[in-house]
């Protein structure tokens, strides 16, 4: 027999955001939509780790897909800020290296995940933002799209909605239309992380979720694990929770089920909602949320190929 290590085995994970949807709430169209939406993004990502390739291949290709589809809040299908206008935020992190690169409140790059992306392999910094990024992104030849192509009418109807209501705050707490995410581990034992979001609909004053912020929507190290996020980010902002996963499963030993729990649980005392997917370099992975629902998605080398939407399913 021999006693050299088994190649690791490849996990993705894919999130299309958490929120307040229970059954009857999405209509059978969106339902089977966004199910369609998220089997894509795995069947995706799972090209590229069968054969070999790198999680942080994986969680790109996954993440481009689901912003390019309208059922999710991330790229095409964006929700609206109070402005009227689409600010995208994205991040990518390498577990290997602990590279990482993030953009928020762009406007015109068509998958920012890749211009995220961009950022760390071709610049010397982790987070640009605004106009300058958008700047960086054209300087580096990334796919550039029309305002058009991420505002819909659907989201528009939800702003409009929301200002209706009165809500001077302003803050979409149905969130029924979410960010969406990717964790991955693949063969060689790597893990990475990626988040793109609209943010929430209605935000004003150039406000900045979690999912840009490195050690909050996203976090990928190797020697833990690697978190995307999705809900109310100010709530995973201030507990570090793509951080304070894998800080729990690198210094105390937990395992990510019990890790992620852990931390949505802090996140839900002090008021916050969503959920996390989470994948280790041994291949274990899963997800953890305080919400009705979110849309996830599960692929592994055993064959598994799941999606769902509800909390009972
Ligand atoms: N976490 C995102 C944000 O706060 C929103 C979401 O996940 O739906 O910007």
């Amino acid at each position: 027999m021999s006693d050299a290590p088994s190649p690791a085995r490849w996990t993705l994970v894919v999130h299309g955001g958490s929120g307040a949807f229970a059954r009857g709430l999405l209509s059978e169209a969106e339902d089977a939509g966004a199910r369609a939406g998220l089997s894509a993004a795995l069947a995706a990502g799972a090209a590229i780790l069968s054969a070999g390739g790198a999680s942080l291949d994986a969680v790109e290709a996954a993440v481009r897909v689901l912003e390019d589809d309208p059922h999710f809040n991330a790229g095409r299908g964006a929700v609206f800020t109070y402005d009227g206008t689409n600010e995208l935020d994205a991040a990518i992190m390498d577990g290997e290296s602990r590279a990482a690169g993030a953009v928020t409140g762009v406007t015109r790059t068509r998958n920012p995940v890749s211009l995220a992306r961009a950022v760390m392999e071709r610049s010397d910094h982790v987070l640009l933002s605004g106009p300058g990024a958008d700047a960086f992104s054209a300087a580096h030849g990334l796919e550039q799209a029309d305002a058009g192509w991420f505002a819909l009418p659907e989201r528009r109807r939800q702003l409009d909605e929301l200002k209706a209501a009165g809500d001077d705050a302003a803050f979409d707490h149905g969130m029924k239309y979410g960010t969406v995410g990717a964790v991955a581990a693949d063969t060689h034992g790597h893990v990475a992380a990626a988040t793109s979001t609209g943010g929430l609909t209605g935000k004003r004053w150039g406000r900045i979720g979690d999912t840009p912020l490195i050690g909050a929507g996203t976090f990928a190290d190797d020697r833990a694990c690697a978190v995307s996020a999705t809900g109310s980010g100010e709530y995973f902002i201030r507990v570090g929770a793509g951080h304070e996963i894998a800080a729990r499963v690198r210094i105390g030993g937990e395992t990510i089920e019990a890790a992620a729990d852990a931390v949505i649980e802090e996140v839900g005392e002090i008021g916050g909602v969503g959920g996390v997917i989470v994948v280790a370099p041994d291949g274990s992975g899963g997800w953890s949320f305080n919400t009705p629902g979110m849309y996830r998605g599960l692929a592994t080398q055993d064959g598994d190929h799941d999606v769902a939407i509800y909390g009972d399913e």
